[in-house]
């Protein structure tokens, strides 16, 4: 069965082929799938709404089963900031070392115990009869004085698991305890019940 992926990410589309493969599931992003597809603005505000908003453009156009998913960084101290604004909280889309810099510096004079935050991931199916398959998933940590590690992308370098920033674990480690990870794992129990 083949299943569209509302994503340009080929990083992404390897990671959900691998978890979802076991399930006879083909994942092509719309290129592969030779599919032009409407880029979506994200307008939502929550990360399940971006999601949504995604896989139903992107099933409504190519006429498949169509995933997709938002994530991003939560910090208790700034009120749940920067949130689905994630990529684009220093302003510029995907300007990973100004993101940081500017969460770093609205961090200088918080202390060590109030640095918590998560992040959150939600993954939406639409299929072309209607039915919808949403899952949620976190990953509790805190945020760092400075950036450590090479590993990874976006806030890794200051997100702390332990007293380990993302950006030290491998893709495998990373994997087993990510938002990401969660949320991927629950859609790969849930999708049997959706696919004949
Ligand atoms: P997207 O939903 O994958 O586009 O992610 C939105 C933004 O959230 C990214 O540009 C990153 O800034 C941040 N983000 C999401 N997931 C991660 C992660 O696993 N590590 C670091 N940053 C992330």
């Amino acid at each position: 069965m083949r299943f569209l992926l509302a994503t340009h990410n080929l990083k992404k589309q390897a990671e959900i082929q691998r978890i979802l493969g076991p399930l006879g599931i083909e994942v092509l992003t719309a290129d592969m799938a030779g599919i032009a597809l409407t880029d979506v603005e994200e307008t939502g505000t929550t990360f399940r709404e971006n999601a949504y908003l995604k896989a139903h453009t992107g099933c409504l156009e190519s006429g498949l089963p169509c995933i997709a998913d938002d994530s991003g960084l939560c910090v208790d101290a700034l009120g749940g900031a920067p949130g689905v604004y994630s990529a684009r909280f220093a302003g510029e889309h995907g300007n990973d070392d100004a993101n940081i810099q500017k969460l770093l510096e609205a961090l200088r004079d918080v202390p060590d115990e109030k640095r918590t935050a998560a992040f959150a991931c939600a993954v939406c199916v639409c299929f072309p009869d209607g039915r919808l398959l949403e899952v949620e998933g976190r990953c509790e940590g805190k945020i760092g004085y400075a950036k450590c590690g090479n590993n990874g992308f976006g806030y890794d370098p200051v997100f702390l698991v332990g007293c380990r920033s993302f950006a030290t674990f491998t893709a495998k480690e990373k994997d087993a305890v990510s938002h990401r990870g969660n949320a991927l794992r629950k859609l790969c129990d849930a999708l049997p019940a959706y696919i004949d």
